[in-house]
């Protein structure tokens, strides 16, 4: 680069929003990857934990994806719904099949915000009704409609929905009147809550959307069996479970294929929403549904990029690795390794204030001394893994909560030096916190 020409980054500031935030004070130019690793524009090599935001959910350019990408590219490249594609139909056989949803339906998308978008599109019509539940803490994209239903100012700019949202209880069990019950008696009170929030409604509510675990709200996750109570009252009254699974699907979490897993005795939710790594970076989401609710539409309704031919090859041939590899079971084994490491390192550090989280989505929730969210702790704690070779993503509330999403490849030496890197980055940054903050 000539020293006259403008950096990056400021050409980044002169043509985009404001509002969309780069990650580090020197923001990072990622120019390729190869497994678990990627590389800066200087050369620099890191070991990568947050995969894009759990995009890269196998490898980074992993053969198998690229093949099947670089095939389908020089055969057709037009895209759009209006035609027969056999890779688009066969990973929809395979996606019905896996998604524990009978007689299941499913409909493609190009992101996470479009299945949200689709699910509540669905859910309305099929109930006629505007009226949805969501979680609190909640986030579920950035459309219109995906704003109505995230339960955060700060990531939904825009309460001007045509949406009518009552949020309930039961992600966050932190704070509040809830923060020192029991799982059985968390449960309970998040029942009565959802009771008395349905009491508030016009009788017809279309559905409940929620996350099993929380991502942007900082990988937080209710008791095992929260949706199962749930379901129990709005079953009868017709309501619909819509799984938000953008971040917890495909064996990510380890002991289970989707999140709701751990609510299996609510049985399957009346729709699913994927997104994120099941193209291992290119462009796929897409929504599943009992056929009589996905058929409830009457429009022709096409999206032109969801499903394209492209994406269709790199999600099957994903999908196939992913099974054949076992990578939920290695998301079981590496993360709990990793967990365990984690739990222990934080023993020693009292700028951690809790390491949670299952199979490969972790949260490591940072406090300041006197033992309130230190959305500062975790911006240094950022900075400091960068530093150590280490990227990690953040999240939460106050923003006070490192996320970890490695891809599900990852091996135990690979989470050990991830594990040596936090380590070094976490003792930093209590170092500094505690600096900053002595009397
Ligand atoms: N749902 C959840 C749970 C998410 O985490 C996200 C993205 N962070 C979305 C929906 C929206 O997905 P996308 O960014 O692909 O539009």
């Amino acid at each position: 680069m000539s020293p006259l020409q403008p950096s990056l980054h400021a050409r980044h500031r002169a043509v985009m929003p404001e509002w969309l935030a780069l990650y580090y004070r020197e923001p990072l130019e990622l120019t390729h990857g190869e497994g678990r690793y990627v590389w800066d524009a200087g050369g620099r090599r890191y070991l990568d934990f947050f995969g894009g935001i759990l995009t890269t959910m196998t490898a980074h350019a992993l053969p198998e994806v690229a093949k099947a990408v670089s095939e389908q590219a020089v055969r057709i490249l037009h895209t759009s719904t209006l035609y027969l594609d056999r890779h688009m139909v066969e990973l929809a056989e395979r996606v019905a099949a896996l998604s524990g949803i009978p007689d299941a339906r499913v409909y493609f998308t190009a992101s996470g915000t479009e299945a949200t978008d689709t699910a509540l599109l669905l859910a309305t019509a099929h109930r006629r009704s505007n009226q949805v539940l969501a979680m609190r803490n909640s986030y579920h994209g950035r459309s219109f409609s995906a704003v109505a239903v995230t339960g955060n100012s700060a990531w939904s700019p825009t309460s001007l929905s045509p949406l009518q949202t009552l949020y309930v209880h039961g992600a966050v069990r932190t704070r509040g009147p809830y923060a020192h019950l029991s799982d059985g008696e968390f449960i309970e009170a998040c029942v009565a809550d959802l009771e008395d929030v349905l009491g508030q409604t016009h009788g017809t509510v279309a559905a409940l959307i929620a996350e099993p675990v929380q991502g942007v709200g900082g990988f937080t996750a209710p008791p095992d069996g929260l949706y199962a109570a749930f379901r129990e009252v709005l079953a009868p009254r017709g309501i619909l479970w819509i799984s938000d699974e953008v971040q917890t699907g495909w064996g990510r979490t380890g002991d289970h294929f989707w999140g709701w897993q751990a609510h299996a005795a609510a049985g399957p939710p009346d729709l699913l929403t994927f997104a994120k790594g099941i193209g291992n970076g290119m462009s796929i989401g897409g929504v599943v549904a009992r056929a009589e609710v996905m058929n409830c539409l009457g429009a022709n309704s096409i999206s032109t990029f969801g499903g394209s031919p492209v994406t269709m090859a790199a999600g099957l041939a994903n999908l196939t690795y992913l099974l054949e590899h076992d990578l939920q079971g290695n998301a079981r084994r590496v993360g709990g390794l990793l967990i365990e490491r984690l739990r222990a390192i934080a023993a020693g550090l009292p700028v951690v204030r809790e390491v949670r989280g299952r199979g490969l989505m972790i949260g490591i929730e940072l406090v300041g001394p006197d033992g309130s969210p230190s959305p500062r702790a975790a911006s240094l704690a950022l900075e400091h893994a960068r530093e150590a070779g280490l990227l990690i993503g953040k999240g939460g509330r106050e923003g006070n909560v490192l996320r970890l999403a490695p891809p599900l490849t990852l091996t135990v030496a690979e989470a050990e030096e991830g594990a040596a890197a936090l380590e070094e980055a976490l003792r930093r940054t209590g170092h500094t916190i505690a600096e900053e903050e002595r009397p």
